[in-house]
């Protein structure tokens, strides 16, 4: 029974943990509801970095959860730049901050996210090596973006993900010339497998990104501490005013671990272990968004997803297991990517070596097309580029699992929804 007495802490400031805060006052929760995060801005959302707000066509108002007021309004204490350094589960404690403050918690929520992996490599100290996670790094960038355009400067990206390819994309509308070193023969191959990989690959060639597929980057090279050039391990040498290193991103759980928690396997996309409520192994501590590994009954195997979505819905999900509901969190994955003039949602799971076949419907060569992949006769994850208003029944195949006649799959005359069974 959760009762006013009781205070509630959520570590993380991101998505996951200002949607859980407000779940938790939405749901009736009349305790304390404590937000502890080390970045300095109020929650924000990620995904317009990399793309309008980094284009300059969103403001920086327009990226925040709430107006700032908002928290006190619902008697949320909020500590912004104050890191949670330390877990003592037997005292149910956490300290934050220079002072070592130390709040005891009835219920813990870690929201921690992930931070980007770096490159470890020679030359990474030079001024114009960046990264992109957080709001300051996009301002920064969009800087970087802008002069780069303008004196013709070149910017070289390590790594072809969905960060990589966007911020090649909004490199190109500021008219930097970019190229992109990635390790795989096609970008995002273990999201889209070689086939779809190669249709982002010749969108962004059609706006002059230049690829180097099959290697990495070995150095960075520099005069008078600024970046000259890039070098990758089959000896090229790419010119360069900046380099962006969009290599992945890590999930944030040294603080779990030194509590002792629970964590999912390396292989597994590790994280922080929990359950189908997004319980960890200790029963009053629960993880959310990115840095949450989690089963997923649909596809039979533990997912750590890092997307939006994920802890738009996951930050909730979680409150309301703190508050004792009974619910299990199995939403379908979804993520989107704006690049040009390309839109498209991506719903459910289908890493390569998964499905038996990639089915389209519509036209692929114009961009407008829905890409479904499937094993044995199920849709496994469906990709809808420039189509709307189809995530709905994409999800609804995904998650009915039933059996599809792959020729009406691919027939836009067809509706899906009357293939959900
Ligand atoms: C540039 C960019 C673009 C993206 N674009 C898309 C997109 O187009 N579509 C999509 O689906 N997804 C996108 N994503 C992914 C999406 O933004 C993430 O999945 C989402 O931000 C995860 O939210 P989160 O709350 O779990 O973690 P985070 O957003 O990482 O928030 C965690 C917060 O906790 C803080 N923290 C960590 N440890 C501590 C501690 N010990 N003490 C205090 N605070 C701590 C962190 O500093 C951070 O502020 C993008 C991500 C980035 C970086």
């Amino acid at each position: 029974m959760v009762d006013a007495d009781q205070t509630f802490v959520i570590v993380g400031g991101g998505l996951a943990g200002a949607k859980a805060a407000e779940t938790l006052r939405t749901e009736g929760f009349t305790g304390r509801v404590i937000l502890i995060c080390d970045e300095r801005d109020h929650p924000y959302e990620r995904p317009p970095l990399s793309k309008g707000y980094l284009l300059g066509k969103d403001d920086r108002d327009s990226v925040f959860v709430h107006e700032p007021a908002w928290y006190a309004r619902h008697d949320i204490e909020l500590h912004l730049g104050q890191t949670v350094d330390a877990i003592d589960r037997t005292a149910r404690t956490v300290r934050f901050g220079e002072d070592g403050t130390v709040v005891r918690y009835d219920k813990l929520l870690l929201a921690t996210g992930a931070e980007p992996r770096r490159l470890d490599i020679p030359g990474t100290g030079l001024v114009g090596v960046h990264h992109l996670r957080r709001l300051a790094h996009a301002e920064r960038l969009k800087g970087v973006l802008a002069s780069l355009g303008r004196d013709n400067g070149h910017l070289v990206i390590a790594g072809a993900g969905w960060i990589g390819l966007e911020i090649a994309a909004a490199a190109r509308e500021y008219g930097a010339e970019v190229t992109v070193v990635h390790r795989g023969e096609t970008p995002l191959h273990s999201v889209l497998g070689p086939e779809l990989g190669q249709l982002f690959a010749e969108l962004h060639r059609e706006h002059g990104v230049r690829f180097h597929f099959g290697a990495t980057l070995t150095e960075i090279t520099g005069q008078d501490g600024m970046v000259l050039a890039a070098r990758t391990d089959d000896g090229e040498e790419h010119p360069a005013h900046a380099v962006l290193a969009a290599i992945g991103a890590a999930p944030r759980v040294a603080l779990a671990e030194a509590a002792g928690l629970e964590l999912a396997d390396r292989a597994d996309g590790g994280g922080v272990l929990v359950d189908e409520r997004l319980r960890t192994s200790d029963p009053d501590i629960y993880a959310a968004g990115d840095v949450a590994s989690f089963p997923h009954a649909l596809f039979g195997t533990r997912l750590r997803v890092e997307h939006w979505a994920n802890a738009l819905n996951g930050g909730p999900a979680a409150a309301r297991s703190m508050l004792g509901r009974e619910e299990i969190y199995d939403r379908v994955p979804y993520f989107f990517t704006d690049q040009y003039d390309l839109g498209m949602e991506y719903s459910g799971w289908a890493p390569p070596g998964s499905y038996d076949q990639v089915v389209i419907r519509g036209d692929a060569g114009k961009r407008e097309f829905v890409a479904f992949w499937v094993r044995e006769g199920r849709v496994l994850a469906g990709m809808n580029v420039n189509v709307w208003d189809v995530t709905d029944p994409i999800q609804g195949l995904v998650r009915s699992g039933v059996r599809v006649d792959t020729e009406a799959l691919a027939d836009p005359h067809v509706p899906l929804e009357s293939l959900v069974a």
